[in-house]
C-alpha cells in the first residue's frame, strides 16, 4: 500500500489547502486536525518513514504507553484503524509524501506555489507484495542502523521502522554500491536502480513547518570534555536498549556485557553557558526519569541507577508522581555536573564529582553511562529559513523565548519542537492550536472549513474470529512466557 494516497475528492474544490513540513508528532496531530475539519492536507518528510523520534520512544512518559497507539483513535476510517502509525498514517484527506524535500517557496498566504524534490524510488511499493524479502538477504552492504542509533547494523536495502508494513523498504542511496544482487532477487521486478528524482509544485494556501529537532550527539563540539566509548550512550540510544523491538530486548545487557549499574548525567549540551547552549532543553529531566525508573524494573532490584543533575525539572501532573515512584524504587540522586569520566578496569566507567548538595566526592562505577544531551534545531530546517527569509525565532524553549512567536512569516505557521525543545504533550496541544491559526487564515480567504463528514462504514459480515496475542512486554505481562502456543491455539476461536 503506497504511503502517497491521493486526497478523496470530497477534500478538493474549495478546501483550504495546506502542506505540512516535518511528520513527526506535531505534523502528524495538525494534519489529522487539518483534515478533520476537511483540509486538503499534503504531509512531506525527507525520511523514509513518519514519526520521527516517537517511534523510538517504546514507552511514553509519564505512562509508558506507546506514544503512536495514542493517535489511533483520531485516524477515523476503517482502513487505518488496523494499523499502527508506526507503520504509517492513512487518511483520506491526508497525502503523506516520504523521502521528500521543500527546495523553493514562492507566492502568499492563499496562493504559495510550494518546489518539493522526492527521492527516486527505487523500490516500487505498488509491485513490493507479501515477501520473505530476499533483497535484503543478498544485499552485501552493511552500515550502522540509523534507528537504533549504531547499536545494530542493516543492509542497504532495510526497513526503516521496525514492524512496519510489506512496502516500507526503502533503499539508502548513499550506501547502495549498486552491484545489483537485490534487483535479481526480487520475484516480481519491484526495484529499479535508476529511478530519478521526481521534482513537482504543491499549491498551498498555508504551509505549516512541523519540522523536528535534532538530539546532540555524544562527542559533539562542546561535549568533548566527556570522553565516548561502547559506554558511554545517549539517552536516545539507550531508549532503544530498552525498547522491545532493540538490540537488547529482554534483559539489560550491552555489546554483550550485563548491565549492573547505570548512571544518567544530565544537561549534557544544555545549560551550558561556556558552550553557548544556556537554554533547557526541556525534556531530558523526564527521559532520565522514565529511563531510571523501567530499568530498575527490568533489573528486578539488581541494577543499581544513579541520576546525577543540577535541578529536576519538569512540570505536569504526574510528574511529581514519577518523582516520587522513582526515588522510592531505589534510584539515587546527586546533584552534580559531571565532568570527569575515566574508563575503568573493567570497560565500564568510572565517575568522580563533588556532590554539591552533601559537599563529599562521589566515586562511582557504572557498567553504562546515559548521557542527557540537549537538543538543536534540524540543519534541514535553518537551510531552508534562510533561504526563504523566514524567521524561526530563538532556538530555546518557546515559553522562555522573548520572541516567542508560532509564525515564520504570512501564512508559514511553526509547530513542534522547531518553537523550542518541546515534550509530546506540548508538541501535540502546540500542533493542534497551529491548525486553529491555519484555519481562521483560510476562513479569511474564503475557504470552506468546518467538520468533514466521515467516511462511510463498511460493513463487516464475516464470522466474527478473536485474535490471542502473547505479549512478550517484560514490564506489562509478567509471566507471558509461560503461555505455550498449545494454550494459545486452544484459545482461539471462531
Ligand atoms: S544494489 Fe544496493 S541495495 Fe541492492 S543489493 Fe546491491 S548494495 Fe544492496
Ligand atoms: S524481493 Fe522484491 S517483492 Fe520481495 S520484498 Fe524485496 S522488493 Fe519487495
Ligand atoms: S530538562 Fe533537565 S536535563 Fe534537560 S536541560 Fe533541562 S534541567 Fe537539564
Amino acid at each position: 500500500m503506497p504511503l502517497d494516497r491521493t486526497p478523496s475528492a470530497s477534500a478538493q474544490g474549495n478546501a483550504g489547502k495546506v502542506l505540512v513540513a516535518g511528520a513527526g508528532i506535531a505534523g502528524i496531530r495538525a494534519s489529522l486536525d487539518l483534515a478533520a475539519l476537511g483540509c486538503d492536507v499534503t504531509l512531506v518528510d525527507s525520511s523514509p518513514a513518519i514519526g520521527g523520534i516517537l517511534t523510538k520512544l517504546d514507552h511514553q512518559f509519564p505512562t509508558d504507553h506507546c506514544g503512536m497507539c495514542r493517535l489511533l483513535p483520531e485516524v477515523g476510517t476503517l482502513d487505518s484503524a488496523r494499523f499502527c502509525l508506526r507503520k504509517g498514517l492513512v487518511h483520506d484527506r491526508i497525502r503523506v509524501l516520504p523521502n521528500t524535500r521543500v527546495q523553493n517557496v514562492q507566492g502568499e498566504p492563499g496562493s504559495f506555489h510550494v518546489e518539493i524534490r522526492r527521492r527516486g524510488r527505487w523500490l516500487d511499493a505498488a509491485r513490493c507484495g507479501d515477501c520473505p524479502a530476499p533483497c535484503v538477504d543478498v544485499c552485501p552492504v552493511s552500515v550502522p542502523d540509523e534507528f537504533n542509533h549504531g547499536l545494530t547494523r542493516r543492509k542497504a536495502i532495510h526497513r526503516p521502522t521496525p514492524l512496519g508494513l510489506t512496502d516500507t523498504l526503502t533503499i539508502d542511496a548513499v550506501a547502495c554500491t549498486r552491484c545489483g544482487a537485490c534487483v535479481d532477487a526480487c520475484p516480481v521486478d519491484a526495484i529499479h536502480l535508476d529511478a530519478p528524482d521526481e521534482t513537482g509544485e504543491i499549491d498551498a494556501d498555508a504551509i505549516v513547518l512541523a519540522a523536528g529537532n535534532a538530539l546532540i550527539a555524544p562527542g559533539a563540539p562542546g561535549l568533548d570534555y566527556l570522553p565516548t566509548s561502547d559506554r558511554v550512550v545517549s539517552a536516545l540510544q539507550f531508549e532503544r536498549i530498552l525498547g522491545l523491538a532493540g538490540p537488547s530486548s529482554k534483559t539489560l545487557v550491552h555489546d554483550g556485557h550485563p548491565v549492573r549499574h547505570v548512571a544518567w548525567l544530565q544537561c549534557v549540551g544544555s545549560r551550558d553557558a561556556k558552550h553557548d547552549r544556556d537554554l533547557c532543553s526541556n525534556v531530558c529531566c523526564m527521559f532520565a526519569l522514565k529511563q531510571a525508573r523501567l530499568t530498575g524494573a527490568i533489573g528486578a532490584g539488581e541494577i543499581e541507577t544513579t541520576v546525577f543533575y543540577m535541578d529536576l525539572r519538569g512540570s505536569g501532573k504526574a510528574w511529581e508522581d514519577n518523582l516520587g515512584a522513582t526515588r522510592r524504587a531505589g534510584t539515587r540522586f546527586v546533584r552534580s555536573r559531571v565532568r570527569d569520566l575515566s574508563p575503568a578496569a573493567d570497560g565500564g566507567v568510572r565517575i568522580r564529582t563533588l556532590d554539591e548538595a552533601t559537599g563529599t566526592i562521589v566515586d562511582l562505577h557504572a557498567d553504562l553511562v546515559v548521557l542527557s544531551t540537549g537538543q538543536k534545531r534540524s540543519s534541514d530546517v535553518v537551510d531552508l529559513a534562510g533561504r526563504l527569509g523566514w524567521n524561526l525565532g530563538s532556538d530555546g524553549p518557546s515559553l522562555l523565548a522573548p520572541d516567542c512567536h508560532t509564525k515564520a512569516a504570512p501564512g508559514v505557521f511553526l509547530c513542534g519542537s522547531v518553537t523550542g525543545p518541546a515534550d509530546i504533550a506540548s508538541s501535540v496541544v502546540g500542533a493542534t492550536a497551529t491548525a486553529g491559526e491555519v484555519c481562521r487564515l483560510l476562513v479569511g480567504l474564503g475557504r470552506s472549513v468546518g467538520p468533514a463528514p466521515s467516511p462511510p462504514r463498511r460493513e463487516v459480515d464475516e464470522k466474527a474470529k478473536t485474535l490471542v496475542v502473547s505479549c512478550r512486554c517484560h514490564l506489562h505481562a509478567e509471566g507471558c512466557d509461560t503461555v505455550s502456543p498449545e494454550m494459545v491455539a486452544g484459545l482461539c476461536v471462531e
